[in-house]
């Protein structure tokens, strides 16, 4: 499904937004905002969070909040602030001034809880977790009350004050919202809103060792912030009736909760707690291994910001869970770098051949444009002599059938420079493999063209010996193995399902001299081999590091192509 219709009716959201604006809602605002707990880097499922809420702000002439949902002080940290800021800049939005924590909310959220105490809504209760648990009943069986349901207000309000004051242990007391015991729905079974924890908070230090559940939090902060619609994943639909609950209860500013499908993408997986267990694990070397679906790892894969945002404008909005196959994610990326990528040549498995009838000490400077269909990108100087290397996977002693690269006697193109004939296949005399090839030139096919009209199938990429860098190149592959690696039944564990060729990394690499010194981040097009970046973290300009972004060969093209016969 290709979305390019950009009227602000392409999705029951904005069909939503659209109609609550006719008829006057919210005094005709729309506030949105984007609130990742920053307990880990954001990955490709924010990434579609991220360009929902700050692109629906931005077509309704709204804004659209970065909160920081740092109710959970054990397992946020700083780090991963600055990272999800970073990230959303890099996507291409921008929060002015609008940057919030729920931390920051904390007094009034206490406030709050007070207020729900004062008039018979919540209760401190004084069952551990394990009993909690037992009272709350099953899908099938409904709940019993707490034996401290009934505690007076006054008692409610003196026991909530020493929880705020550490008088008690963690765990041994929690306030409970008192809403049905009996409910079909279990968020409604007298949720927790208030625990106990003496944990240091990355913002408010050790000001209040009781937290805010999540349930109560979110909708507080929403509340708070004036947000219009409230745009949230599925998982959150049972979860609702609760967020309507506590701000109907407080009669305050009632936000509209609106839940859509997450992204699940086929041989991947998109939960944190996942992701942190690769790192963590070792399974790949960091946030931003160019093999994780974050997007501090597909930007250093060498995926671009316009990329993922088409791609978050392809896949769309829906109210039904589904899994976006992985290829169109490296469809798009093909088709944006296709037009912005300079053309150059890299080899990756160096085979030496030797031009014999070139003279030994001359070196001819050729050219080749940086892109056929966009001459305002200039183009290079390719130097030329006796010695060059080309891919090892162009020769082939026996070619079979419709190989049309270079074999013995064969002539093939030498892409912008001559035509070149195998006269000589020199081998390792005990492994018999195949160390130089011997070849001979015709001048008269300067620039790759023949003049006596003579055709070659062929046309290799190659690099001069003498002039080429060396290069490392990092090929990647899926990370999983199974298109489903979260949701297997046979396999416990998702790691099992891990590929364990995603990462090939090649170190004797010969690339065009006119790569010298090229800038981390830096993006080209290897003729032939796919879509490649300069690495950001192991490059250096005397060490060039190259991850392959993607292959040239675009599966999701010719799936489309069969959906339309
Ligand atoms: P995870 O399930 O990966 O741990 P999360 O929902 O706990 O993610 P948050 O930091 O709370 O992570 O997410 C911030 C926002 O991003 C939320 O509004 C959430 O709904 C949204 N989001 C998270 N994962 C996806 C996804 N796969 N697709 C779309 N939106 C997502
Ligand atoms: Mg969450």
């Amino acid at each position: 499904m290709t979305t390019t219709d950009s009227s602000p009716s392409r999705d029951f959201i904005r069909n939503i937004i659209a109609k609550d604006l006719k008829a006057n809602k919210n005094e005709c605002r729309v506030v949105t905002r984007f609130p990742p707990e920053p307990n880990g880097y954001l990955h490709i499922g924010h990434a579609k969070s991220i360009c929902l809420n700050f692109d629906i702000a931005a077509e309704f002439g709204g804004v659209c909040n970065l909160r920081f949902d740092d109710t959970n002080p054990s397992k946020e940290e700083v780090e991963y602030v600055e990272s999800i800021k970073s990230d959303v800049r890099w996507l291409g939005f921008d929060w002015y001034n609008m940057l919030f924590y729920a931390s920051d909310y904390f007094d009034q959220m206490c406030r709050y809880a007070v207020q729900l105490i004062k008039d018979g809504k919540a209760y401190v209760c004084s069952l551990n977790t394990e009993e909690i648990r037992e009272y709350r009943g099953t899908l099938t069986k409904p709940g019993k009350d707490s034996p401290y349901r009934k505690r007076s207000v006054e008692e409610n309000l003196d026991l909530f004050e020493r929880m705020r004051a550490g008088e008690f242990e963690d765990g041994s007391h929690v306030l409970r919202a008192k809403i049905d015991m009996a409910s079909p729905n279990m968020n409604m079974r007298d949720p927790t809103i208030y625990r106990i924890r003496r944990v240091a908070h990355h913002r408010t230090g050790n000001k209040w060792c009781i937290y805010p559940m999540y349930d109560f939090a979110h909708c507080l902060s929403d509340s708070i912030e004036g947000i219009t619609h409230s745009i949230c994943t599925l998982e959150f639909e049972d979860n609702r009736p609760l967020y309507d609950w506590f701000l109907d209860r407080l009669n305050v500013l009632h936000p509209q909760q609106i839940e859509f499908a997450r992204l699940n993408l086929s041989y991947t997986v998109l939960s944190k707690r996942k992701l942190v267990q690769l790192v963590e694990q070792g399974h790949v070397t960091g946030w931003d291994d160019p093999r994780m679906p974050t997007v501090s790892g597909l930007r250093r894969r060498g995926y671009t910001p316009e990329s993922i945002r088409d791609f978050c404008e392809r896949i769309g909005v829906a109210k039904r869970d589904s899994m976006v196959d992985i290829a169109l994610l490296e469809h798009c990326i093909r088709e944006d770098l296709n037009e912005k990528s300079p053309r150059v040549m890299g080899v990756l498995r160096p085979l030496r051949v030797v031009i014999d009838n070139y003279p030994e000490d001359q070196v001819e400077e050729l050219e080749g444009p940086y892109h056929p269909e966009d001459q305002g990108m200039g183009s290079r100087k390719l130097p030329f002599s006796r010695e060059l290397y080309i891919e090892r996977d162009d020769f082939r002693e026996d070619p079979p059938k419709k190989y049309f690269r270079l074999a013995p006697g064969r002539e093939v193109r030498l892409r912008y420079a001559y035509y070149i004939r195998c006269e000589e296949v020199v081998k390792d005399e005990q492994t018999g493999e195949v160390v130089e090839l011997h070849c001979t030139y015709d001048p008269k096919t300067r620039g790759g063209w023949s003049s006596d009209g003579r055709k070659v199938k062929g046309t290799l990429h190659w690099v001069s010996a003498p002039h080429a860098l060396k290069a490392e190149v990092r090929l990647y592959d899926r990370l999983f193995e199974k298109a489903n690696p979260g949701d297997q039944k046979d396999v416990p564990d998702f790691t099992a399902c891990l590929n364990p060729r995603s990462l090939e990394a090649l170190t004797s690499c010969r690339v065009e001299p006119s790569l010298a010194g090229a800038a981390p981040g830096s993006r080209c097009q290897f003729e032939r081999l796919g879509y490649f970046c300069v690495d950001s973290v192991d490059s250096y300009p005397e060490a060039l590091v190259f991850n392959r972004t993607v292959t040239l060969r675009d599966s999701w093209a010719k799936i489309e192509k069969k959906a339309k016969k």
